[in-house]
């Protein structure tokens, strides 16, 4: 494959991906255009596959190389700039990681942790062959962060998490934010953004859903324990939104999402949603014309600290409180959320 067809494919994809919205930024162009995707793909993949707009599977269900549109809206959203410390959890091929050098400018102050060894030696191979061998690899259990290239400014997890573990938190510089896609097992995932601000963490869902594989390890997604009730809570779930949708409901990622959350906010003691409460709780959301899980700010609290009742639900070690537009603090105000719970 020559350079210029290379170039030619590399520049087909990022118009593509400007025209479509996914790239908005200069620095993400330029990585774009300057990370060669095609040496990140398994053999077998030709350089034409590797530039399109599409998932390539890596280890069944439990890697792949993210579809571009994907890895750049996830890195708009992360607003990593020049001199920047990133974590990156879910390293794959590199690719990501070698676009995440060209935005801050510097391989080494990029760290990615990836939990399969073999794919941790691939990315480190790939990365050294395409100019990036300064990036720091790591194989290991991502959601223990890694203390080493601590504190970062950005962290990007790149598989879905339904938790997120204090580790991770404890590594967000101050004012940093960290990125990971979220969501509810057996339900497709949301972008979760948050920013850590004096005394807590706190922002919102990105409102595009998102497929990822499945994040594992110590907080990985087969780790919660409250959620173990999870067919239960969908069976509760889907008997509400039948409900809904048998009385001409428009059926709607977000009011799905929104009912598992509201589900869970509702959890007993042993977290298992009572399916009458959350009937309930959903009629009387809809009835109040609550908006949609994209629309809502996202507190998070340790589990320790949790304020007065509020649209929330529980993991292992935070509570993560829901924020209705328009409802942030009483007495704050203005644009943006704060902590409170606080005298
Ligand atoms: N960013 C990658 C795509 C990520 S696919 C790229 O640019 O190619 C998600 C990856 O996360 C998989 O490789 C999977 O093995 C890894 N992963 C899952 N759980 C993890 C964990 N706890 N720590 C580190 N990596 C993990």
């Amino acid at each position: 494959m020559g350079k210029t067809a290379v170039q030619e494919l590399t520049a087909r994809l990022v118009a593509q991906l400007k025209r479509s919205g996914y790239i908005r930024g200069e620095r993400v162009e330029e990585a774009f255009s300057k990370v060669p995707r095609h040496l990140f793909v398994p053999h077998g993949v030709t350089p034409e596959e590797a530039y399109r707009d599409e998932v390539i599977p890596l280890v069944s269900g439990l890697a792949t190389l993210s579809q571009p549109s994907i890895v750049a809206l996830m890195l708009e959203e992360l607003e990593a700039g020049p001199g920047l410390r990133v974590l990156e959890i879910g390293t794959a091929s590199g690719y990501n990681a070698a676009l995440l050098s060209r935005v801050v400018g510097d391989p080494a102050l990029v760290w990615t942790v990836e939990i399969e060894p073999r794919l941790a030696d691939w990315a480190r191979y790939n990365l050294t062959a395409a100019g990036f061998s300064a990036v720091h690899v790591l194989a290991g259990d991502g959601t223990l962060g890694w203390a080493e290239g601590a504190p970062y400014a950005r962290i990007e997890v790149t598989a879905e998490a339904t938790d997120l573990s204090h580790h991770l938190l404890a590594q967000l510089d101050r004012e940093g934010i960290l990125l990971t896609p979220f969501g509810v097992p057996g339900l497709p995932a949301l972008l979760l953004r948050l920013h850590r601000q004096e005394g807590g963490f706190s922002g919102g869902f990105v409102g595009i859903p998102v497929a990822f594989v499945p994040l594992r390890g110590e907080y990985g997604t087969e780790s919660r324990s409250r959620e173990d009730g999870g067919r239960r809570a969908r069976e509760a779930i889907w008997a509400v939104e039948s409900e809904a949708l048998a009385q001409g409901a428009r059926p709607t990622l977000d009011r799905r999402l929104a009912l598992d959350l509201l589900a869970a906010a509702l959890a007993d003691g042993a977290g298992l949603p009572a399916p009458e409460a959350a009937a309930e709780a959903w009629r009387r959301y809809r009835a109040a014309g609550r908006p949609g899980l994209d629309e809502l700010g996202v507190n998070v609290y340790p589990l320790a600290e949790y304020p007065a009742p509020a649209p929330a639900f529980r993991r292992r070690d935070y509570v993560f409180c829901l924020e209705l537009p328009g409802e942030r603090n009483p007495g704050g105000g203005g644009e943006s959320p704060r902590r409170e719970g606080t005298p």
